[in-house]
């Protein structure tokens, strides 16, 4: 992938004393955050992340931060900080973990459980946990951390200050200012204010909903939309939300137990998440109130509840089985209530609406974002970014977690406020904080790194162009057979074409052009297969692309006899 900075050329060495920011993810892109610090040769990560891929990257399962630019230097690591459970902040700890397995891991109790979960499917077992909580304060190598409590859509979540010879950075992780969430547990504006007397020299804050004016709605409002849904149904109800949100989880659990209705989960992460969510006491089972799955279908309809993962469209998950009608046990009925209580991520549109089409078919009623409040975002919209900034009053401030639109929206509202010194990186940027300065010093490698099953980092960015090319645009192979000797075509051309519902037939009134196309090269003295292999190439993409308005992937072979 070609950097979008190429001015910036590899930063110069951090001056004795000063801080460096390296974003490895995140920064760009809403997804596999990944944040470097470095001061006095020493490294600290906060967060490693993964990115979910799009239509845009066929038969990828993961994208993960580029750790190119720490990878001789995985022994400068002093720590992993993650903010909280989800996947965008901890799904690719067990990549790096790999690269070296004991680098200590510290966060709080639900992040670090869910994190555990992962790290045994990938049997990871060396590493040391630290557990810390709001208040707390902890020092690795030269970096001294304080944790301070924010409110998200997943518990327990964490900001972080880190307190170096440089000055105190803080770091915001994913947050919002919900003033009355199911917990209690509200983002301390009191710590923020404290540590803004102290003085905070670089603030980085969630950009994700920079862009959304005012405040963002309350969880507890999604109350009443369930409870309709809930008492205008007469049959069985699927609710679709994601695996780690608590909260939305637990709404659902006490407005079935209300309307006298047993709930079972259905897909592997609902369950897992939500068992180790109840062990550790952030999730409240109310008694009898959980079956299994299996059992649930013996109840009549009206009393049944299932939460399922899949609310984003993914189409191996649980309701885009159901809506395809292929789940094993899960088989929708007419009438039914079908209930996406999440966001529409941007790239899952399409998937989305395919499953919500297939419930519909059958017969489904479905309750979305679009048609009703079942679903309120995990991110401070402006409002909540401004009071922020008023509290903390930061000498610096650098936009994280957005594309480059929610940066520099983020950005904006900084400077409404007076900060003065507002500085935008994207992956792979590098900002120094220097005698109580941010700013931009250089870049390092940081390319998108693609799992795709056992494979990391394997598939490159030109592979995933052609899967792209043979999945919109098909292919079509050409064999042709060179007498060498006579200088002439002797047999084919044999062509073969897959997609599009081309017969090899078609192909006949190029089979002519391309023999002249290779004998004329020939005479003019080509022998090179490379060569001929372009002409035939050539000849047959720009009658294919003439006649079928098509680009196919072309594998043109040339054999000599
Ligand atoms: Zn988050
Ligand atoms: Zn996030």
């Amino acid at each position: 992938m070609s950097h979008p900075h190429p001015e910036l050329s590899a930063p110069p060495k951090l001056p004795k004393g000063g801080l460096r920011v390296i974003p490895l993810g995140g920064l760009g892109e809403v997804g596999r955050n990944m944040t470097v610090f470095e001061y006095d040769g020493r490294l600290l990560v906060v967060d490693c992340g993964v990115l979910f891929p799009d239509d845009h990257h066929p038969g990828v399962d993961l994208i993960l931060p580029d750790f190119a630019a720490i990878r001789d230097r995985l022994d400068a690591i002093e720590a992993i900080v993650l903010t909280h459970g989800h996947e965008d902040h901890i799904g690719a700890t067990p990549y790096l973990l790999r690269e070296r397995q004991d680098i200590p891991l510290v966060g709080s109790q639900l992040t670090l459980a869910l994190l555990n979960a992962k790290l045994r499917e990938h049997r990871l077992r060396q590493t040391p946990f630290h557990t810390v909580k709001e208040g707390d304060r902890i020092s690795f190598g030269p970096f001294d951390l304080e944790f301070v409590a924010v409110n998200h859509s997943i518990p327990d979540a964490l900001a972080v200050a880190i307190r170096t010879g440089a000055g105190m950075v803080l770091h915001t992780g994913d947050f919002k200012m919900d003033q009355l969430p199911l917990d209690g547990r509200i983002t301390d504006l009191r710590a923020f204010a404290r540590l803004g007397e102290e003085g905070v020299d670089l603030f980085l804050t969630d950009s994700t909903n920079a862009e959304v004016p005012g405040f963002t709605t309350a969880e507890k409002r999604i109350t009443p939309v369930l409870e309709q849904a809930f008492s205008e149904s007469k049959q069985r109800i699927i609710v679709a939300c994601f695996a780690s949100h608590v909260h939305r989880v637990q709404q659902i659990l006490d407005t079935a137990v209300k309307h006298n209705r047993k709930v079972a989960y259905v897909g592997r992460s609902m369950v897992r998440n939500m068992a180790i969510a109840r062990d550790l006491g952030y999730l409240h089972v109310p008694p009898g109130v959980m079956v299994e799955a299996k059992e649930l279908a013996d109840l009549a309809p009206e009393r049944q509840v299932l939460i399922s993962t899949g609310s984003q469209g993914e189409p191996l998950s649980a309701l885009a089985r159901i809506a395809q009608r292929t789940h094993n046990f899960v088989h929708l009925q007419e009438g039914d209530t079908v209930v996406l209580a999440s966001s529409l991520i941007p790239g899952n549109e399409n998937a989305v609406y395919r499953v919500i089409n297939g419930l519909a078919r059958l017969g489904a009623h479905v309750v979305h974002k679009g048609n009703a409040l079942v679903h309120v975002s995990g991110h401070a919209s402006a409002g909540e970014l401004l009071y922020c900034y008023n509290i903390v009053k930061p000498r610096n401030v650098l936009p994280v977690h957005g594309e480059v639109r929610h940066m520099l929206a983020n950005g904006d509202l900084a400077k409404q406020t007076g900060v003065e010194n507002v500085v935008y990186a994207e992956d792979g940027v590098v900002v120094d904080l220097v005698d109580g300065v941010a700013k931009v010093v250089g870049k390092v490698e940081c390319g998108y790194v693609f799992v795709d099953g056992q494979s990391v980092g394997d598939v490159t960015e030109s592979e995933l162009k052609d899967r792209r090319i043979l999945g919109e645009e098909g292919f079509v192979s050409v064999i042709v057979v060179v007498d060498s000797v006579a200088g002439k075509v002797s047999a084919g051309p044999e062509i073969h074409a897959r997609g599009h519902a081309w017969a090899d037939s078609d192909f006949e009134p190029i089979k002519q052009p391309i023999v002249d196309a290779v004998n004329r090269a020939l005479d003019e003295g080509s022998t090179d297969t490379y060569q001929l292999q372009q002409v035939i190439r050539r000849t047959i993409g720009r009658w294919v692309s003439n006649t079928h308005k098509r680009r196919p992937m072309i594998i043109p072979v040339v054999v000599e006899a």
